[in-house]
């Protein structure tokens, strides 16, 4: 028996075989499947840009300005949930309350990522690192595919988590990247949440100016 790290009831793991298939590694579980049911996969019309889910086809709001601005070179970004409540409140916990073990739960979400030569993690500031001790997103994604870490965030006055839509749209370039002769081919970019997708396109520029031949995807667990 196991305790399921959020509600702390103890239930039986059973093996996954759908995620035994695509990882082929046995993943052991952490989340009872009454919570794992308050995250909610999305279904129905989403945005062929960022799987947000919309009313229409096409593209969401969001991406259309950002089709505009890359002149047409819109990131491809896949996400499994919707963001809900739970999702709220387990992200809440984790990031600000630095609540580590919760990695575990959101590592168990993704049950699918779409393949590349690549996985790179956006990653934390280096005030964030030193307070909480971890990397959030690196946590969550290496305990599922190889890492190759290829950005590096300088500091900002205020995190993203803090500020409004207008405040992050105008966030500045924060991100650089590394530069390792060996890279070629499909990078994918990993994150928790996509909000607006500033991050996610600042960390494609940064990574384009270095691999300007890459092809460069993204993947939040929620959108
Ligand atoms: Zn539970
Ligand atoms: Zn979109």
């Amino acid at each position: 028996m196991n305790n399921c790290l959020l509600c702390h009831s103890s239930f039986r793991r059973e093996i996954n075989y759908e995620k035994l298939f695509l990882f082929v590694k046995y993943k052991e579980r952490y989340t009872c499947s009454e919570c794992l049911k308050k995250f909610v996969k999305k279904k129905g019309k989403i945005c062929s840009g960022c799987n947000k889910e919309i009313d229409t086809k096409g593209l969401c709001n969001d991406c259309l300005q950002w089709k505009r601005k890359y002149a047409g070179n819109l990131l491809d970004n896949r996400s499994l949930y919707q963001y809900n409540d739970t999702f709220h409140d387990v992200m809440v916990q984790y990031k600000r309350y630095g609540d580590y073990i919760l990695c575990h739960v959101l590592a168990e979400l993704i049950d699918q990522l779409p393949a590349a030569d690549y996985y790179v993690p956006v990653p934390s500031s280096p005030s964030h690192l030193e307070k909480r001790g971890f990397d959030t997103i690196y946590a969550i994604y290496q305990k599922l595919v190889p890492l190759t870490k290829l950005l590096v965030k300088s500091d900002t006055e205020k995190a993203q988590g803090e500020k409004n839509r207008e405040e992050r749209l105008l966030t500045k370039q924060t991100f650089s990247a590394i530069d390792n002769k060996n890279i070629s081919g499909k990078i994918l970019l990993l994150d928790d949440i996509y909000t607006t997708g500033r991050t996610l396109y600042h960390a494609r520029d940064a990574l384009l100016e270095v691999y300007p031949n890459c092809k460069i995807n993204s993947f939040t667990i929620s959108r």
